[in-house]
């Protein structure tokens, strides 16, 4: 048996053991629930002997918490034991509360036990997959070609049954199901399917044949997404899934730390990795500002004490930088004073964490705290029709990654794009179906392009690609097949029924001696231009 597989069944059964554990604990709980219900010495010594084995199994399987719990039980009883018959009757509440308390905080604990066990089964998931369970088939043939393109694995079901048995083997990150099946079946009536997808934390959308308000209540009660209404509006479902599934892959975000302790910070780095979080360690702190702006993360976890500047003074600094002045700042100390935490707050930073932290404690302390920080960038800078970044927000980021190429000497390009004949599309279909085609580029741009890529809503029906560490040819192609799978789509429901084309321009910092992001925006605008002079549907 090699090494590395010895370790794995290791920690296999290590896991089993504490499955088991934590399994057993309710039961013991309960029992010392049920001995102090009648107090006597022999059930009292029965507490203390149950509280001290607890006590010791407790910090043996990661549950230090309960560990100290019961150890407090453990005292107590020894005490109450000990006293003689009045004290004792007037003692006992007191003991009788620790140990309620104790049994509250077993719930607790086995409750965060079965989050992060959900969180494992999400290894189950298909990233991409989404589940379309339709009664029409032609219906199910028009959205697995439209999720295709976007770039989705679609399996198409007919019945809840054929799904459940389905759920054994994999999960869909989304399942997309009608409420009423061709028999009459309700879907909130298939309680086994329902709890399966919430446990994989496979996402649900539902498409409700009327729109009523006891179908929408169920779905909320259900955990759905969305509720869509017959007939289904395409192109607003598709990118309902679409921003579904980039925020469960994206959310993660970026982190900076800074601490003088740099086993602590590589330590914190390896943790916050492990749940999947960008991190980047600042060793030298006069270094901090150009860090920052070129790593550009969404929180700054900071010690509060070194030796040459203090977290408060650095955050001061960082304040005086007004595109530093959204970066949430946290501190990270054994500073347990209140007053000095408010008063280190005063400099800028928005929130304390207290040394010593247990790592999922830190994970999750931060993962809260950058998806607020998420959230609120993405009010700030992002389009409300298309989730694409507002126009003077992509122009922020061609310069940021126009002024790294030209220090790192890697080519970066941009791409402008607009739909062709657009106004047409307006004047024939309608203002909305006309939103729906833009919402439909924005959701394909932001499916093609890599992770390191940003597109941006540049003007009304004009789009902006910034592509770095990307030369001219691969940004051809990539906009190309943009283009090949949009004119594919289509808009308008079966009676009038059309495709839209749009045209575009590459600029590369290769192509000129570019001073400026701007005049390389310049060109790609005229490019795009030309691309509409000489006909349109095309990338130059
Ligand atoms: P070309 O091929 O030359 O680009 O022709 P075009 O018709 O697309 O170009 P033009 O610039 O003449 O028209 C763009 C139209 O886009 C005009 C404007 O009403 C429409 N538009 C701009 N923003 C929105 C929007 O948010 N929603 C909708 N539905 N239409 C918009
Ligand atoms: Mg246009
Ligand atoms: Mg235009």
């Amino acid at each position: 048996m090699s090494n590395a597989k010895s370790r794995a069944d290791l920690s296999a059964a290590f896991a089993t053991l504490r499955r088991r554990f934590e399994a057993s604990l309710p039961e013991r709980s309960a029992k010392m629930l049920a001995l102090m219900e009648q107090p006597s010495h022999s059930n009292l010594s029965d507490v203390v002997a149950e509280a001290h084995k607890l006590a010791g199994a407790c910090g043996t399987f990661g549950q230090s918490v309960l560990g100290s719990h019961a150890r407090q039980i453990e005292q107590l009883a020894i005490e109450v034991d000990s006293k003689d018959d009045d004290e004792r009757l007037q003692a006992l509440p007191s003991l009788r509360q620790v140990v309620l308390e104790f049994d509250i905080a077993v719930q607790t604990a086995l409750q965060q036990v079965s989050v992060e066990e959900a969180e494992n089964a999400e290894k189950l998931h298909q990233p991409d997959t989404v589940w379309l369970l339709l009664t029409s088939a032609t219906l199910a043939e028009e959205l697995t070609r439209q999720l295709q393109a976007f770039g989705h694995k679609v399996e198409c079901f007919n019945d809840f049954n054929s799904c459940l048995t389905r759920l054994q083997s994999t999960a869909p990150a989304v399942l997309f199901s009608v409420i009423h099946a061709k028999n009459g079946d309700s879907l909130f009536k298939q309680t086994l399917l329902l709890k399966q997808l919430k446990q994989l934390r496979s996402r649900l959308l539902v498409l409700s044949d009327r729109d009523e308000f006891t179908l929408r209540i169920n779905a909320v009660q259900h955990r759905a997404d969305a509720f869509f209404v017959s007939p289904l509006d395409i192109p607003n479902m598709i990118a309902t899934i679409s921003e579904l599934l980039e925020h469960g892959n994206k959310q993660s975000g970026r982190v900076v730390i800074v601490d003088d302790d740099q086993l602590l910070a590589q330590h914190y780095a390896l943790v916050l990795n492990s749940a999947g979080i960008e991190t980047h360690i600042i060793a030298n702190t006069r270094q901090i500002i150009a860090e920052l702006l070129v790593f550009q993360p969404d929180l700054l976890l900071m010690d509060m004490y070194m030796p040459e500047y203090s977290g408060a003074e650095l955050a001061g600094v960082i304040r005086q930088y007004p595109s530093l002045k959204r970066l949430p700042i946290v501190f990270l100390s054994s500073e347990i004073n209140k007053t000095l935490q408010l008063s280190a707050m005063a400099y800028g930073a928005d929130d304390f964490l207290t040394k010593p932290i247990d790592d999922a404690q830190l994970v999750q302390a931060i993962k809260t705290r950058l998806q607020r920080s998420l959230q609120l960038k993405s009010l700030i800078e992002k389009d409300s029709l298309t989730a694409l970044i507002k126009h003077s927000a992509i122009k922020q980021v061609a310069e940021l990654e126009f002024e790294r190429s030209q220090r790192y000497g890697k080519p970066c390009s941009v791409v402008m794009l607009d739909i062709d004949h657009f106004k047409a599309v307006n004047d024939n279909y309608g203002h909305a179906t006309g939103d729906l085609v833009i919402t439909a580029l924005a959701t394909l741009l932001r499916k093609r392009i890599r992770k390191t890529d940003k597109a941006g809503r540049y003007g009304g029906e004009e789009f902006m690609l910034v592509l770095p560490n990307c030369p001219r040819p691969e940004a051809v192609v990539l906009t190309q097949q943009i283009l090949d799978a949009f004119r594919l789509l289509n808009f308008g429901d079966g009676a009038g029924h059309f495709k839209c084309t749009f045209s575009a321009g590459v600029a590369s910092s290769e192509d000129a001696q570019y001073s400026a992001a701007e005049q390389m925006i310049e060109a790609a605008d005229k490019a795009m231009y030309r691309a509409k002079r000489t006909g349109r549907n095309q990338v130059l």
